[in-house]
């Protein structure tokens, strides 16, 4: 995955937040799907043991991933289906290609597909001389802008309504009628789309769930072009991560049950396509060929680890709602595929640390995440172990490591902590007595946007001490 901005984190991160379109575009849409999860799970009655049984489901498949992938081809490949396994990006773009070209594909439809995102599969299939167009409005948008998605579920929530309307007229040569309103916007680019179904060799999906027992893909939209993809041209390729298999279609359903209200707030998206082989006799619906690509691409790197938690993800997209840091700075920003609080463990995670060290950092540990995940992975426990990872391995700045290290050697001894809290307290009371705008050397990040303000005249300890006392003489 390289999808990575030549800037680092920190000064990609300060862009974002003078970015005003960008302020207004996240303040639109995080706050509106932040209130529409929380009414949405407040309507199941058993909304809190649904997360629990989700999270159940997917611990006990992560824990038995290997058997219930063996399950899953075995079944898919009795139904006809071609099955291929790839252990990296390069692989899986390989065989895409190759199984276009053996079809003597020349058009290509695709539907939403974060595995795609990563494997950065268009430029490969174009440069293979296919046409690639993007059937997710949002998709589609980021095609024609030669941008890259933000957000996991809504790949242009870092666009205004009248950027896109500029990106129609500019690229489509969309009318003014054609741009009036989100409606309209909506029902031009069905038009321009409709054309390229009927026109396409091959369609392109991801996979939300695969069904381990009966060797069914399922995958879940809103717009009609995922089951559109997946069905009128005569070719289709389904890429799916390894971890998005579900032991049994009882599974998927408390699976679905959580991941649409997480995610949108909906009971359950418009569309959620079952697909179970490619037609067949007893089964004359859809394309003539079917190939899954089981994509690894890190993703075992994580199991066994401290980080295997992060593979139970059903990619709802409420942790980077809710996040923060996620609201002000956007996904791109993280310049990463994955973005928000589970791409900050994914990405290093799965890609390791190199370009990557930086995001573990980007959260305050305030545990939004994990209390919005419908699966309650503990993102912030695994964003301290990425943390760890990042100063073992030299990734962290020098003074960081250095001040840890003085600061748990003062934290580990309470006689040295206390003569030293008193010695600082003197010292920053007698320059800086209101407390400082500015501070300097590496703490000058602190002061940038707020005041550090001085140390309290009497300590925690000695309060609760005075306290105390006081208590005892009344
Ligand atoms: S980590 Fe949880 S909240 Fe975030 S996208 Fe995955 S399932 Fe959703």
């Amino acid at each position: 995955m390289s999808q990575v901005a030549p800037l680092p984190f920190y000064t990609r991160a300060r862009q974002a937040m003078a970015d005003q379109n960008l302020q207004t575009a996240l303040d639109r849409a995080t706050g509106r799907m932040v209130v529409a999860r929380k009414q949405a799970i407040g309507l199941i009655a058993d909304g809190e043991a649904a997360r629990d049984h989700a999270r159940q489901i997917r611990a006990h498949t992560i824990a038995n991933l290997d058997r219930y992938l063996d399950e899953f081809v075995a079944n898919a490949t009795a139904l006809g289906v071609h099955v291929h396994f790839a252990a990296d990006a390069e692989a899986a773009t390989r065989l895409v290609v190759d199984i276009a070209r053996a079809n003597d594909v020349t058009r290509v439809v695709k539907g939403k597909s974060m595995v795609s995102e990563e494997i950065e599969l268009n430029h490969a299939l174009e440069a293979a001389g296919m046409r690639v167009v993007e059937t997710d409005l949002g998709e589609y948008v980021i095609q024609l802008d030669h941008d890259v998605p933000s957000h996991i579920i809504a790949p242009i929530i870092h666009k205004t309504k009248e950027q896109v309307a500029e990106t129609f007229r500019r690229e489509l040569h969309a009318t003014e009628a054609e741009v009036a309103g989100i409606p309209e916007m909506t029902a031009f680019a069905r038009r321009m789309l409709r054309a390229e179904f009927l026109a396409a060799d091959m369609g392109i999906s991801g996979v939300n769930f695969a069904v381990a027992d009966s060797g069914s893909l399922c995958l879940v939209e809103n717009e009609g072009n995922g089951r559109l993809s997946t069905t009128v041209p005569r070719l289709h390729v389904a890429l799916m991560g390894i971890e998005r298999v579900v032991p049994t279609a009882a599974d998927l359903a408390v699976s679905l049950r959580v991941l649409a209200r997480s995610g949108t707030g909906q009971a359950l998206t418009v569309y959620t396509n079952v697909i179970t082989g490619p037609r067949r006799a007893d089964d004359p619906d859809g394309p003539s060929a079917l190939h899954v690509v089981l994509v690894d691409n890190g993703r075992s790197n994580m199991l066994r680890t401290e980080l295997e938690e992060i593979l139970y993800c059903i990619r709802c997209g409420a942790c980077l709602n809710v996040c923060p840091v996620y609201q002000e700075i956007g996904g791109h920003a993280y310049g990463s595929v994955y973005p928000g609080p589970v791409g900050a463990v994914y990405t290093p995670g799965a890609f390791g640390m190199g370009p990557w060290a930086d995001l573990p950092q980007a959260s305050s540990l305030c545990g939004a995440c994990k209390d919005a995940c419908p699966v309650r992975i503990d993102i912030p426990r695994m964003l301290l172990a990425l943390r760890a990872r990042a100063e073992e391995g030299g990734h962290t700045p020098r003074w960081v490591g250095d001040g840890l290290h003085v600061f748990r050697l003062l934290a580990t001894r309470p006689r040295l902590f206390r003569w030293a809290s008193a010695v600082a307290r003197r010292l920053s009371r007698w320059f800086g007595p209101n407390g400082f705008d500015r501070l300097p050397g590496p703490l000058a990040g602190w002061t940038r946007h707020r005041h550090f303000p001085a140390m309290a005249a009497e300590t925690f300890t000695a309060r609760r001490r005075r306290q105390a006392e006081t208590r005892g003489q009344s």
